[in-house]
């Protein structure tokens, strides 16, 4: 499954690229070509983007057909968020393809229809003038339907592909949203296991990616000691602590109430028990102040648990061995990091 992380500003700049590649390679903007230029500048889907990448080197560049292909291939039967935008989206975007068809149909009469004519104008040498003028009549009626229904159908696309990015920014932030824990605004479980798995399906090796899995001590205490929201205030400020820490290509999440996890691509074992007792030591000299009363907040630690990845191994396996590593942690007396064996 697709961890779709985009905030607003992203998905904009996504869409910003879409409207100029549409210019550039001539791409009609059909609700199905949007939603496939769409996820080829997202990039997630890399056999989708190597396939429109050669297309736009070859000399037809982008067709219509194409992207029908490519919607069939690798889209139609994406994993689908059931929410109501989702639904909404799919529904609208089927609503535009029918029109499309119908608006194909339309064309086909009305090219058959000139074909007639210019069968009976060839076909006749003597042809009386009352004929003739009244062939040219339909000719010239048929062309003006021709052009009639091009620029309503140009019109409908423009409604469409401008209706198309509110619906398709709706539904990132909800996405987005689907994975982001309120309260610290860190990526939640759903996107962590998501990305975990992601991770491990492109490491080969063995000690070449690595977790971290931690858990605030006796965190009860801060709850009964000081009420709920200054228990809310210590999730935030140990968030942001690790956040300082971690580098951008690791991922940090709130897995549940007061469990974090990391994620370390391309470490050792050892480095990311390194990562793990810098966050630890971090944690425990750290203080928080209340700003209602100016008091101190002192003794904060967490207990860590570190495992690597073992080849051909399900994440959830590794998740396991991490977990239970933490939990060694707490059985020796809280504070410290436990390293799974690997
Ligand atoms: P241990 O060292 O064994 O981990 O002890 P602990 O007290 O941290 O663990 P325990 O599982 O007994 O309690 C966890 C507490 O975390 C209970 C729950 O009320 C609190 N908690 C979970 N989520 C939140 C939250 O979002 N905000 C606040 N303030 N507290 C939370
Ligand atoms: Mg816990
Ligand atoms: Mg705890």
């Amino acid at each position: 499954m697709k961890v779709y992380t985009q905030n607003k500003y992203e998905a904009d700049a996504i869409l910003s690229k879409v409207i100029v590649a549409f210019e550039q390679y001539k791409v009609v903007p059909t609700p199905l070509n949007f939603l496939v230029w769409y996820e080829y500048f997202l990039g997630t889907e890399t056999a989708l983007v190597e396939m429109l990448d050669s297309a736009i080197a070859n000399r037809d560049g982008y067709t219509n057909t194409l992207g029908v292909r490519i919607y069939e291939a690798f889209l139609k039967e994406q994993q689908v968020n059931t929410s109501e935008l989702e639904q909404a989206f799919r529904k609208f975007l089927e609503r535009m393809i029918s029109k499309l068809m119908d608006w194909t149909k339309g064309m086909e009469q009305h090219t058959s229809a000139l074909n007639t004519y210019v069968n009976q104008l060839s076909d006749n040498d003597n042809i009386d003038p009352e004929t003739l003028k009244s062939l040219t009549g339909s000719v010239l009626s048929t062309t003006r339907s021709i052009v009639a229904s091009q620029t309503e159908l140009q019109q409908e696309m423009v409604v469409a592909t401008l209706k198309i990015q509110e619906l398709q920014k709706e539904l990132l932030i909800a996405r987005a949203e689907s994975m982001t824990d309120p309260l610290t605004q860190l990526p939640n479980r759903r996107a962590f296991t998501d990305a975990l798995e992601q991770a491990m399906a492109s490491t080969k090796q063995s000690n070449d990616l690595s977790i971290i899995l931690f858990d605030i001590d006796h965190f009860k205490k801060f709850n009964d000691t000081y009420g709920h929201l200054i228990g809310d205030a210590v999730l935030r400020f140990i968030a942001g602590i690790v956040q300082k820490v971690v580098e951008p290509s690791q991922l940090i999440a709130r897995i549940g109430g007061e469990e974090f996890a990391i994620l370390i691509p391309h470490a050792s074992i050892e480095q990311a028990s390194t990562l793990a007792e810098t966050i630890r030591t971090k944690v425990a000299s750290s203080q928080l102040k209340r700003k209602d009363t100016g008091e101190t907040i002192n003794n904060i630690h967490i207990s860590l648990g570190v495992a690597s990845y073992r080849p051909n191994e399900e994440w959830d396996s590794l998740y396991q061995r991490a977990d239970d590593a933490l939990y060694q942690s707490k059985k020796q007396g809280r504070n410290r990091t436990t390293v799974a064996a690997v």
